[in-house]
């Protein structure tokens, strides 16, 4: 009752940074792509015209920018924010996942172990569907167990990965373009950094789930020491989970939590250099239950039962929030920033050349009007006088494309500016 919170929209959630600003960037850009077509009937005009007004190679050049900028619109619409989840067995990373998702999608528990990486991302369609490596068949799933099977009855490599295409209207996180990779056991598999390399140079977050009843594993600090080395600063959360077990030993409690935060910060703070203490107690190490956490939020009856709430369930379900906006806000940040600025720098270097082609082609025009002008003083030449009128005919052409390509570049820097 009370305690469920609204699952079905959320319009202020962080994420919509990252959508906001892939709809603004998806749409400069077909302004763009519109100022290019213009621009390259233009600079196909001049060349055919007058050879002397510009260069070949810069008119080579200008015609490859159609393609380069369809390139840059179909990578846009594929751009995602990308998470991945590690750390022992059974700490709980499936549980989280699915206490974010607010559904059991993920195979939880119970002689379940996930032997392989697991990408569960959108797509438009009704229906589930899982993506095995090596075959080209789709498998709808329904349900829960049907992933299950999906999965066991295959053999898989711990590097391989399995897709989960999940229907967006389902999903709040999914359908603004969060991808979820959930990872083998940390302790089960040598190869991290084939891992890195293969799964995670393009990962915007990562999220190392802890049980409360252990510590931070001799695996689980070489594999962030890796990511440390391959990506500068990376985002990295602790998630310190089973936090509900606590609820036995109150008297325990602050002790308990106030050395895994010394630990926690110590690897982060001084052994990784990612942040200064403060920040990092305050917004990237946390305390909960997933397992409470998605009793709240999965609203299926048939899949969620009904008690299971410990002692002090509140200030964890409000620290999962707290995890969660945290998360939202940082995933959204930093994927604008490493996804779009390179779009946006592309996008002004793409102006800026045409503008600077098209003002050459109009300066020398100039000078060679007054030439003409001169010219047509001097002698009756009725040839160069009618190619001194076709002339001034292209100016309010040319006008026309110098307004657009300013427009565009106002509109380029100003995108820039706002991130
Ligand atoms: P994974 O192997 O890291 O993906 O771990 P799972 O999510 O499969 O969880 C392993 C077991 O721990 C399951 O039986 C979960 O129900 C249980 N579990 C997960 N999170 C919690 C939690 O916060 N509290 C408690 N008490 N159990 C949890």
């Amino acid at each position: 009752g009370s305690i469920r919170q609204n699952n079905v929209t959320n319009g202020n959630s962080p994420l919509k940074l990252f959508t906001h600003a892939k709809v603004t960037i998806t749409d400069i850009f077909k302004n763009i792509a519109s100022f290019v077509n213009d621009s390259s009937i233009y600079l196909a005009d001049v060349m055919k015209s007058d050879k002397e007004l510009l260069a070949m190679d810069k008119y080579k050049d200008s015609q490859q920018l159609k393609e380069r900028v369809n390139r840059i619109l179909s990578i846009i619409s594929r751009d995602h924010m990308k998470v991945v989840f590690f750390g022992r067995t059974s700490n709980g990373k499936s549980t989280v996942m699915n206490a974010m998702l607010r559904e059991r999608i993920l195979p939880v528990g119970m002689g379940h172990t996930t032997n392989c990486f697991l990408q569960i991302e959108g797509t438009d369609k009704m229906e589930a569907v899982v993506l095995i490596p090596g075959s080209e068949e789709l498998k709808s799933v329904h349900n829960l167990s049907s992933i299950s099977n999906a999965l066991s009855s295959e053999k898989l490599d711990s590097d391989s990965l399995v897709k989960i295409l999940w229907p967006k209207e389902k999903c709040r996180l999914i359908r603004d373009d969060v991808v979820l990779v959930d990872s083998p056991g940390i302790d089960v598999s040598t190869n991290l950094d084939e891992w890195i390399e293969k799964y995670c140079l393009d990962a915007d977050v990562f999220i190392l789930v802890i049980s409360a009843e252990s510590t931070i594993t001799v695996s689980e600090k070489k594999f962030l020491h890796n990511v440390a080395q391959r990506l500068s600063n990376p985002n990295i959360f602790i998630l310190m989970n089973r936090w509900d077990a606590t609820a036995n030993e109150p008297e325990m409690v602050e002790s308990v939590r106030q050395q895994h935060l010394d630990r926690g910060l110590e690897f982060l703070c001084d052994e990784l250099n990612l942040c200064d203490r403060k920040e990092a107690a305050e917004n990237r190490m946390f305390f909960i239950s997933a397992r409470e956490a998605l009793l709240n939020r999965n609203t299926d009856p048939s899949t969620s039962p009904r008690s299971g709430y410990n002692e002090g369930y509140r200030e964890r379900l409000h620290e999962f929030n707290k995890f969660e906006h945290e998360f939202e806000k940082c995933i959204s940040k930093t994927a604008v920033q490493t996804k779009f600025q390179q779009h946006t720098n592309r996008g002004r270097e793409i102006i800026t050349f045409l503008c600077e082609t098209i003002a050459n082609i109009i300066n020398r025009s100039q000078t060679n009007k007054e030439e003409y002008l001169t010219k047509l003083k001097e002698t009756e030449d009725k040839n160069v006088f009618l190619e001194h009128e076709l002339r001034s005919m292209t100016d309010s052409a040319k006008e026309r494309i110098r307004h657009v390509s300013e427009d565009v570049y106002k509109r380029v820097a100003q995108t820039l500016n706002d991130e």
